[in-house]
């Protein structure tokens, strides 16, 4: 079965060609990050746009570099949620174009799904259960996987995202966007240690994560040293805010593996790019004897494989759409 996919919800203009699910025979992304980085974020609008410009030509692109044509295709993946709506609709509209012209199936896909399953495609023997360390942009999530499709959620965010708070704390730093691999690489060269930083885990036994006290102790800590007149540490700060958040990820996400007796972690979404956090999971992970798995870094950021991937096993299960699909802005992991 050979599945196209179509992945628009952010700022990655984004199609793949895959064979049977797991295999990727092309993964071509057009990030808008130049454009969106003079705004220090993504501005929705603009994102729309691009989108629009780009989409057929990263499809063309996409089935080119496949050596596939649209003849070929068997079903069109696309993501409808989460996301920004306007930017949603472009790939949307784009699939139900091709399914409706080529009379092929539909297939809709929950774009963090699609982060999950970026493992299955850099692990091809991986199956369910296993629990699963959702870490993205907009979305922090523990999740127990059980099969295809089914998830039980542990926990989740109550306020920011992992990667929402690296982003903010490397503009604070006035490192640029996205900050989550400016932090990354500074914290390389900078002493974990040098800054306390409080570390949040909520009650015990708690599987959510809360991240704006930190942000808010980070912020504190630079607006003091700045009323002192004493240069900021830049390294320093941003080894320190990293150990805090990936100490807590990692904590939890160890003991949700316990919790649910599985011996298999895996971490998915941009913030699984993380050298520190794969690191620690690794090391943390193997003295208990548990499996760490993550995707390399090109399928923990947003791609179009991870949807195809997605698609593949949802229309296993029977699961497409009509030509009705509309873009869910706010979709939730498990929502139908
Ligand atoms: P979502 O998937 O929740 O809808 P998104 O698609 O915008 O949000 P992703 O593409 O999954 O998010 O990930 C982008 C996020 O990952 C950004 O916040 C970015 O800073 C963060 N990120 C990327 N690389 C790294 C890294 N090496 N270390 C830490 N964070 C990172
Ligand atoms: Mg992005
Ligand atoms: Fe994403």
């Amino acid at each position: 079965i050979i599945t196209l996919a179509i992945e628009t919800s952010c700022d990655e203009t984004a199609a793949a060609v895959l064979k049977n699910g797991r295999e990727v025979l092309s993964n071509i992304i057009s990030s808008q990050i130049e454009i969106h980085k003079k705004f220090g974020g993504v501005v929705p609008e603009v994102a729309s746009r691009k989108h629009i410009e780009n989409i057929n030509i990263i499809i063309q692109d996409a089935l080119d570099k496949a050596g596939v044509t649209l003849d070929e295709v068997d079903n069109i993946g696309v993501t409808y949620g989460p996301g920004l709506v306007g930017a949603l609709l472009v790939g949307i509209s784009t699939a139900k174009a091709l399914a409706f012209g080529k009379d092929i199936p539909l297939v809709p896909v929950n774009h963090i799904e699609g982060h999950i399953y970026a493992n299955f495609i850099e692990f091809p023997e991986l199956e369910p259960p296993f629990v699963c360390l959702v870490v993205s942009g907009g979305h922090t999530h523990l999740v127990y996987m059980k099969d295809y499709g089914e998830y039980e959620l542990l926990g989740r965010t109550k306020d920011d995202a992992a990667g929402e708070a690296f982003d903010k704390i490397a503009r604070a730093l006035g490192l640029g966007y996205p900050g989550g691999p400016l932090i990354d690489k500074l914290a390389t060269k900078g002493d974990k240690n040098a800054i306390d930083f409080p570390r949040v885990y909520l009650e015990e036994g708690s599987f959510d994560f809360s991240f704006s006290g930190l942000k808010s102790a980070v912020l504190n800590y630079l607006n003091s040293l700045k009323q002192k007149e004493i240069s900021i540490p830049v390294e320093d700060v941003a080894a320190s805010f990293q150990q805090s958040v990936i100490e807590v990820l990692t904590q939890k996400a160890i003991k949700a593996a316990k919790r649910m007796k599985t011996n298999t972690i895996v971490i998915a979404g941009g913030v699984a790019a993380n050298e520190g956090l794969r690191n620690m999971l690794k090391e943390r992970g193997s003295e208990e004897g548990l499996d760490i798995k993550f995707p390399s870094r090109i399928l923990c950021t947003d791609n179009a494989a991870m949807i195809g991937c997605a698609a593949y096993y949802n229309y296993l299960k029977g699961n497409v759409a009509g030509l009705d699909l509309n873009g869910v802005p706010n979709l939730k992991l498990g929502d139908k």
